[in-house]
């Protein structure tokens, strides 16, 4: 039987500009609680490590980890436009499951369009957050057949085809299932993530493979590299191997591990199958390229890049 971290669920966030994807996390992050947690954790991050919060390590996390009822759940951001296809696909590979949100009045655009049908090509588990519900002039029942039809033009799977609905009003931090009646809080969408996103597969006890889908830079700290732990686990102190691309393989100690808390970073000590971490420690290392054991090298497939020049610039 194939174990699961039902501790965690990844996804990731995607939408046409303007309809509400940073609102809605905003909000689910702020139900959470999280708030009030961050604060605390903050302190403590000032108290061991002034330079690190001073220097913005924080600033740049496109995820946000919400902790609800137990579960972690990581949503990362997704950019909307086509320019930014290299990395929407990169993300895609770390996560199981995509939250689609869709201006309820506006309905489905183009970039609701170009990220979906990146989400479905992974074989991604959608559910569908109707947005702006609150707004008069709001359509949910057609917008909610325009999804439907954008889906099936773009080949989803039957599995796919039955996405969950929510109807929010991100900007009231409510939602429902059901159209007519909102709630007075965003339950709905949280239990929809934990119910229909599948967890991630624990094989915590095999071989390490950590593969890096993002790159950042931090003075204090130099390069970063974000990725999901596949599988194993990663410790800080242990000798690893960094499969390049170009076949090549460099051993190197890991320094640092960050985890991701609300909004911010913060140094862990280990972490394993499931979860999305950031690296230091590896001046060269690049997206796409795989860390392991050094005795069991065994690299995942290159992640596919095509805006090299954006590399350093989130
Ligand atoms: P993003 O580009 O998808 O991240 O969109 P934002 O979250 O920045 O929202 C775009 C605009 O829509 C902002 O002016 C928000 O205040 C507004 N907005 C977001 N959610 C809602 C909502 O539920 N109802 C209404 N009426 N406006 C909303």
């Amino acid at each position: 039987m194939m174990n699961s971290r039902e501790d965690i669920r990844n996804i990731a966030i995607i939408a046409h500009v303007d309809h509400g994807k940073t609102t809605l996390v905003d909000q689910l992050l702020k139900q959470s609680g999280i708030f009030r947690e961050n604060e605390h954790v903050e302190e403590r991050a000032m108290d061991s490590n002034d330079i690190e919060r001073e220097r913005g390590i924080t600033i740049l996390a496109k995820n946000t980890a919400i902790d609800y009822k137990g579960t972690r759940i990581n949503i990362l951001d997704t950019p909307g436009h086509a320019d930014f296809g290299g990395e929407v696909e990169r993300i895609m590979k770390m996560v199981d499951g995509v939250i689609l949100v869709v201006d309820a009045y506006e309905g489905t655009m183009p970039q609701t369009r170009f990220v979906l049908k990146k989400a479905l090509e992974q074989n991604l588990k959608p559910l569908v957050v109707l947005n702006k519900i609150d707004k008069e002039t709001a359509r949910p029942e057609e917008v909610v057949d325009e999804v439907l039809e954008l889906f099936i033009e773009l080949d989803a799977n039957d599995e796919q085809l039955e996405f969950p609905v929510a109807y929010a009003s991100a900007v009231n931090g409510t939602a429902s299932l059901d159209a007519e009646n909102q709630d007075e809080n965003m339950q709905s969408i949280y239990d929809m993530i934990v119910e229909h996103i599948p967890a991630p597969v624990d094989n915590s006890d095999e071989p390490l493979q950590f593969q890096i889908a993002l790159l950042d830079y931090n003075d204090y700290v130099g390069r970063i590299g974000i990725g999901r732990v596949f599988r194993g686990e990663i410790k800080v102190g242990q000798h690893v191997s960094l499969m390049k691309k170009d076949g090549s393989i460099k051993n190197f100690r890991v320094t640092k591990l960050f985890g991701f808390f609300g909004l911010s970073r913060l140094e862990i000590e280990s972490a394993k199958a499931g979860d999305l971490i950031a690296v230091s420690g590896m001046e060269d290392i690049n997206v796409g390229e795989t860390v392991t054991p050094i005795d069991h090298q065994e690299a995942l497939p290159v992640l596919h890049i095509d805006e090299p020049t954006l590399q350093m610039t989130f």
